[in-house]
C-alpha cells in the first residue's frame, strides 16, 4: 500500500494541512486537504472517500473536489462512505443547498457526483482490492477508526480523532503494519484534550498498553502546530521505538 499524505495536522497554518490520507491514488482517508495539495487529474483519481467522523478539517475539502469535477465531467462519481450519522451531518450541514449545492443531486439523484454510502461498525467492506473495518472510537461526535487490509495481508490502521477508547484496539489482535494515530494536545492539556475527546502523549502511552500486539510503525497525527515541540518531546519520553510523527508531503509505503 502506497500512502500519501496529503495533510495531518491538527490545525490550518501555512504548509499545515487537515488530515487526508490518500491510499494508492484512489482511496481517501479523511478529507481535510485534497485540492491544497493536489493537482486536477489527482483530485479525478480520488473514487471514494472513507470519513472518520463529521468534524469540519475531516470533511471541508469534498465540497471543492465536487465542484471541480462538475465543472469537467457530469458523468464522474465519488462514494462517500461513512457512519449514518456522519453521511447525515454532511448532507444537513454541509452538502444543504445554503452551505454549499447538494452534489448528492447533482447533475441528477441517479448520477450524482457524489453518492453516499452508509457503513456499519465491526463488519468488513470491501473498497477496490481491499477490505476495510470501521471501529468505533471515543470522540465529542459520532466516530469510527478504519483498518485498511490489502489482498496481501498488509494491515494499516487510522484511528481518525480520538480520546481513550477501546473498540478499535481489537484490531490489533491480528498484526498491525503501520498505524497512524491522534495526538493532538500537550500532557498539560490532558484535562481537556478527555473533554474533547483526543490523546495526549501520556494517554498515547496508556492506549499502547491495551494493544495486543503494538503496531510495527506508529505515525502521529493531527497535533496541534503551537505545542508540536512540545508534544513530540513527550512522545519520545515514552521511550518507543518506530513512533514517527507524520508531514503532510510524505509518502508511506505500508
Ligand atoms: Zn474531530
Ligand atoms: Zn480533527
Amino acid at each position: 500500500m502506497k500512502l500519501r499524505i496529503l495533510g495531518a495536522s491538527g490545525a490550518e497554518f501555512p504548509g499545515k494541512n487537515p488530515p487526508g490520507f490518500l491510499l494508492d491514488d484512489s482511496v481517501l482517508l479523511d478529507a481535510g486537504t485534497i485540492g491544497a495539495v493536489l493537482n486536477e487529474k489527482e483530485q479525478y483519481a480520488i473514487r471514494h472517500i472513507l470519513l472518520t467522523h463529521a468534524h469540519l478539517d475531516h470533511i471541508r475539502s469534498i465540497p471543492s473536489l465536487a465542484d471541480n469535477i462538475i465543472l469537467k465531467n457530469k458523468d464522474h462519481s465519488v462514494l462517500v462512505q461513512g457512519i449514518e450519522p456522519v453521511l447525515a451531518a454532511l448532507k444537513d450541514n454541509l452538502l444543504n443547498d445554503v452551505v454549499w449545492p447538494d452534489f448528492t443531486r447533482i447533475p441528477s439523484e441517479e448520477d450524482a457526483v457524489l453518492r453516499l454510502a452508509p457503513i456499519a461498525v465491526g463488519k468488513p467492506f470491501a473498497v477496490n482490492s481491499y477490505s476495510v473495518t470501521a471501529y468505533t472510537v471515543n470522540h465529542s461526535v459520532p466516530a469510527v477508526g478504519f483498518v485498511v487490509e490489502d489482498s496481501e495481508g498488509r494491515r494499516l490502521l487510522y484511528t481518525g480523532d480520538t480520546g481513550p477508547t477501546d473498540d478499535i484496539w481489537k484490531a490489533t489482535e491480528k498484526p498491525i503494519h503501520a498505524a497512524i494515530i491522534e495526538v493532538s494536545m500537550p500532557d498539560s492539556m490532558e484535562e481537556m484534550a478527555i473533554m474533547t475527546g483526543h490523546l495526549t502523549a501520556r494517554l498515547l502511552g496508556a492506549e499502547i498498553k491495551k494493544m495486543k500486539n503494538v503496531p510495527e510503525k506508529i505515525y502521529i497525527t493531527h497535533p496541534k502546530p503551537q505545542y508540536i515541540d512540545t508534544i513530540m518531546d513527550e512522545i519520545a519520553g515514552l521511550g518507543l521505538d518506530h513512533v514517527m510523527l507524520l508531514e503532510g508531503g510524505e509518502v508511506l509505503e505500508i
